[in-house]
């Protein structure tokens, strides 16, 4: 009995065309993998059986019709506004919230042909990177149950690693598409801001915000960004142009390109195996001549601090609306003023209070000048750095995590060793650039680490063409994960 869960976006369409396998089956195949692990793992907050088995039966009826995901199983972040059905961005405040809209992302899937599975847990308001910030519940790293996904798009990374979902959406306002992607052993995409509209995101920090896809591979992965980017009417800081071709120059990998590889890149604190896997990658690269290390990028240190001040910032602008009055709970009280109060202080968790709290703090008058002025000229200075080096380079390499997945509870206690998880992540957010996770390698203990590549803006197709270069060079799914498509292609070819 062929595993359906196994195929990836381009294999399960030449299936559908031949007639030898259905919607239905495939969406059976996803739901039975969530009924085996989903007690444990705890990806999703909903799981639709009922309406994607509809659905399903719905594209059956029609057949085949060539669509870009016709018939694939996608799980979405639960910060995607859903017509009609809870999205709660893992948070108490959100308590009974029904959008009545699709984000726009989901408007595109839908039109793609794909087949919404479920709604994937988070850090609350996705402020944080292991999923534990959760008002819900803990979701856990399929490669080994004692660990975090990641964060905050963790629900999501697990849900593809796990093979519950065949691709997912998530968002990345410091990195939570790609840390997650690394710690979780899948690919994670972040485009350019403006590639993807946000129109239904649920705001946490907007100059920052952008959603993308999380794929087993880097064919899937684009095959899904193709479908959800391009200009919207409904987000006037989308990128004015058609969502671009990813796919057409993927095989020629990294020919051409040159990639650039900061010269400080030791003097970072990382995790012994991600600095094994870095260097080995960096041999292999300047060893074909593709890249050159000792480029300047001398931003890197302070990135992490502005962003915490210029997320914060919005953030305690973006949450204001939480007020019991025009969404979710409301905690009863005889006046307005408490009334306001007690709603945000019982609906919203420990760590969102912390950071309304910091970013109001930097926003105050006599505060301002001091941190978020400063902030902000600290991003003008990042972005103008990575505009010189993309001047004589294609791409950059870092580590995406210096990290490989930490245990549940680990970081808990200390903000800031939770903070230093997007060291490396923060930088394409703040200037704005296009950015991916491809799993690597694994560390001695078992677990996934995964490279990062950062390209120019609007340079998503050279971005995924190194992608799928070092993803050639890693042999990650033939290597490390059980019933990959190669080995279940030489089984069933006897
Ligand atoms: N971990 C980062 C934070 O907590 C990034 C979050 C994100 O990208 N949404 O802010």
């Amino acid at each position: 009995m062929r595993d359906l869960v196994q195929y990836s976006i381009v294999e399960l369409a030449a299936l559908y065309r031949a007639r030898e396998t259905t919607v239905r089956e495939v969406v059976q195949a996803y739901l039975d993998t969530i009924s085996a692990r989903e007690p444990r793992i705890r990806a999703f907050l909903q799981v639709f059986s009922d309406t994607a088995l509809d659905e399903a039966a719905k594209l059956d009826g029609k057949g085949y019709d060539g669509r870009a995901l016709f018939g694939v199983p996608i799980a979405i972040k639960d910060n995607l506004c859903t017509r009609g059905i809870p999205t709660t961005c893992a948070s108490k405040i959100l308590e009974g919230y029904r959008p009545p809209y699709n984000a726009t992302v989901i408007e595109r899937l839908k039109a793609a042909g794909a087949v919404i599975i479920g709604k994937t847990n988070l850090d609350e308001f996705a402020m944080g990177s292991s999923c534990e910030n959760s008002a819900f519940q803990v979701t856990r790293n399929p490669w080994n149950e004692a660990y975090a996904p990641g964060g905050s798009s963790g629900g999501s990374a697990a849900a593809v690693a796990a093979g519950m979902a065949l691709a997912a959406l998530g968002s990345d306002t410091g990195g939570s598409i790609r840390q997650p992607a690394s710690l979780c052993g899948v690919v994670g995409l972040k485009g350019t801001y403006g590639r993807v509209s946000r129109y239904g995101l649920v705001a946490f920090a907007s100059s920052l915000d952008q959603i993308g896809p999380f794929a087993r591979d880097v064919r899937d992965c684009a095959a899904v960004m193709e479908a959800i980017a391009g200009h919207d009417e409904r987000d006037a800081t989308t990128i004015p142009e058609p969502s671009p071709d990813l796919r057409s120059d993927l095989e020629k990998g990294f020919d051409g390109l040159r990639v650039a590889v900061p010269a400080d890149f030791e003097k970072w604190e990382m995790d012994e195996a991600v600095h094994g896997i870095t260097v080995q990658t960096i041999e292999d690269l300047v060893k074909n001549g593709t890249a050159d290390t000792g480029v300047c990028l001398p931003g890197m240190e302070v990135s992490i601090a502005s962003y915490y001040i210029l997320a914060n910032a919005e953030a305690s602008s973006n949450l204001a609306r939480y007020d019991g009055v025009k969404y979710g709970l409301r905690s009863s009280s005889d006046s307005l003023i408490d009334m306001y109060e007690r709603t945000r202080g019982d609906g919203f968790g420990e760590e969102v209070k912390r950071r309304i709290l910091l970013g109001t703090y930097v926003l105050s008058s006599g505060y301002y000048d001091a941190y978020y002025a400063k902030a902000q000229q600290v991003k003008a200075l990042i972005c103008a750095q990575f505009g010189e080096v993309f001047k004589n380079y294609d791409l950059i390499l870092l580590p995406t995590s210096p990290t490989p997945a930490f245990k549940l509870g680990e970081r808990l206690d200390d903000p800031i060793a939770m903070y230093l998880s997007d060291i490396f992540t923060t930088p394409a957010n703040i200037a704005g650039l296009p950015a991916v996770s491809v799993p690597a390698g694994v560390s001695p203990a078992g677990l996934p680490v995964g490279m990062q590549l950062i390209a120019g803006w609007r340079q998503e197709a050279k971005l995924l063409r190194g992608a799928y270069g070092l993803e050639r060079m890693y042999r990650f799914r033939e290597r490390f994960v059980r019933d990959s498509h190669e080995q279940r292609g030489r089984r069933a070819g006897g």
